[in-house]
């Protein structure tokens, strides 16, 4: 008696802890899953989709669409067509779900055109300092990008550099100081290699993404002294194809170009050597090296000098002539 007494008492405690479990799970399973937990608002030609506790980043994207879908129809010379979904996962493992196992971890977002899909990381996962604006512009640029040239045979550094052109990004000291270490250290990217940017580590990408921007900058600077314009450029690149145009508009194949933009690159970067921290602390070690052996020579000529005209002072007349004659007769 007494022992099924405890079987029974055991097994209740068991059915209740059951159901406690399956009740957390549903819960768990109800909050995680639920598809009516996601928003989808549509907007212009987006359908947005989002959880509701990340409206604010929602807001902020339809802000960026509002602003910069005109600028982007204009400078690829196209109008949207058709609907687009941009995502704002709920959490990284939605994002790395999404985005699948290709995408690297160091990625913010990406735009899938088979899908005519955006996905965007919410700004507290970036891996790196980025801004949340302009990494929607970024891949707004993609989207524009794809829909005016689909598939054609374009380098990656054209597509990422006018990504990075397009968002407004900058090579402040910082961007300067990695170039410059690339530049000494021989580890600057063949501009063609920058197609397999998928396959590259955090640094390593980060430098790429500069390269492509210093490139189009490159590229600006030949199609302005020229006279021509951005457009004119990316028309023909749809009518002609990349090769035929980048000749075409500064006289370079696709290895001359990146033989001058390699010279410019180093003229314009390698200077931000010196501002390199480890350089820095270098140069201000010699200086206060420099300094302090300065200081030692000034204290002991000033010592001498101090000796000197304290001997001057004690020595008396007679005795100079002394030693005059001390020193101009040996003999003596
Ligand atoms: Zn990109």
């Amino acid at each position: 008696m007494r022992r099924f007494f405890y079987k029974y008492t055991l097994l209740k405690s068991l059915d209740k802890a059951w159901v406690f479990n399956i009740i957390l799970f549903l819960v768990f399973a109800i909050t995680r899953f639920s598809p009516s937990m996601n928003v989808d608002v549509r907007h212009r030609q987006f359908i947005v989709s989002y959880s509701p506790e990340d409206e604010t980043y929602a807001k902020r994207l339809l802000v960026v669409l509002d602003k910069e879908i005109a600028v982007f129809e204009n400078f690829f010379n196209t109008k949207l067509e058709g609907i687009f979904t941009i995502e704002i996962p709920a959490s990284q493992t939605d994002y790395n779900t999404s985005a699948g196992s290709n995408i690297p971890e160091w990625s913010n977002a990406l735009y899938m055109p088979s899908q005519r899909r955006m996905i965007l990381k919410k700004p507290e996962w970036f891996s790196s300092e980025e801004n949340f604006e302009q990494v929607i512009s970024h891949e707004l640029s993609h989207l524009f990008f794809h829909q005016k040239y689909g598939h054609s045979a374009i380098p990656l550094w054209f597509n990422e550099g006018l990504a990075e052109y397009l968002s407004d990004k900058r090579i402040e000291m910082p961007e300067g100081v990695i170039i410059a270490n690339a530049i000494f250290t021989r580890k600057i990217i063949p501009l063609m290699n920058i197609d397999s940017l998928l396959l590259f580590n955090s640094g390593r990408a980060r430098l790429a993404y500069l390269e492509s921007l210093t490139a189009i900058q490159f590229l600006e600077s030949i199609i302005s002294s020229r006279g021509n314009e951005w457009d004119e450029f990316m028309e023909m690149v749809n009518q002609a194809g990349f090769e035929i145009t980048l000749k075409s508009f500064t006289t370079y194949d696709q290895v001359d170009f990146e033989i001058f933009w390699y010279r410019w690159l180093s003229e314009k970067y390698k200077w931000f050597i010196i501002l390199n921290w480890e350089n820095l602390i270098w140069i201000f070690m010699t200086i206060v090296l420099l300094g302090a052996l300065y200081a030692v020579r000034y204290r002991n000529k000033k010592t001498l000098e101090d000796w000197e005209n304290d001997e001057s002072l004690q020595l008396e007349p007679e005795d100079q002539v002394n030693i005059d004659i001390n020193i101009d007769n040996p003999n003596y």
